[in-house]
């Protein structure tokens, strides 16, 4: 009974705290994304991916969640955006808290925010980070019992990436199943396949997200 009310009062000042990064990011008219997927399902490579076929068109700044490492820092940074990184010393997700300081020191003239949060499927998804869609990214090598195991994440999911669909040559993995779970537990969720590595329906995750944002009256 007590660790629910201290659980309960950690996500009311959390919600607090998303509630102010909604408002300085609509302010500055900016649109966030926050990224969510166990570790190894390619969020960096497909948020590298993305900027590099939207910074021409679009002032991108990125914040990342990371445990301990700057790794996924320094490799988005080569893209030539501003960056910021928030190390959790060990905690598995991003708080609204640790993103509303970020926000002291990201760049926020710019049209898209990325937040790329901790890799982990389960408590990310119970932390509102004031993004305005979440995306969550599901890999083959996973598994596609995933969605029902994890329903928290898949149910606060906007968009869900479907990545490394190149292996499905080599793997036992039901697409059909994965999308039938899906729409069971979040049927408002768009479901889009795409390889990172292969490039492989990235265009259509390109124009589906340039779409969003135009539909956002942000910009
Ligand atoms: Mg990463
Ligand atoms: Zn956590």
């Amino acid at each position: 009974m007590k660790r629910v009310v201290v659980e309960k009062k950690i996500l009311e000042r959390n919600d607090e705290s998303a509630k102010k990064i909604r408002e300085i990011l609509k302010n500055k008219g900016v649109f966030a994304l926050n990224f969510m997927a166990s570790p190894g399902a390619g969020k960096t490579t497909i948020i590298e991916k993305t900027i590099e076929a939207l910074k021409d068109n679009y002032r991108i700044s990125y914040i990342d969640g990371d445990l301990d490492t700057d790794r996924d820092a320094s490799r988005i940074k080569k893209l030539g955006i501003d960056v910021v990184q928030i190390n959790t010393s060990g905690a598995c997700h991003l708080d609204a808290d640790m993103v509303l300081k970020a926000l002291k020191q990201v760049s926020l003239d710019c049209d898209i925010l990325i937040i790329e949060n901790v890799g982990n499927l389960v408590c990310p998804a119970t932390f509102d980070v004031g993004a305005n869609k979440n995306v969550v990214i599901l890999s083959v090598p996973e598994g596609d019992d995933k969605v029902k195991k994890y329903p928290v994440m898949f149910n606060v999911a906007d968009v869900v990436l479907l990545n490394k669909i190149d292996l499905l040559k080599f793997l036992d993995f039901d697409v059909e199943k994965v999308k039938k779970e899906l729409k069971e537990i979040n049927p408002d969720a768009d479901f889009i396949e795409v390889s990172a590595k292969e490039g492989y329906g990235l265009d259509r995750w390109f124009e589906y997200l340039k779409n969003l944002i135009a539909n956002s009256s942000l910009l």
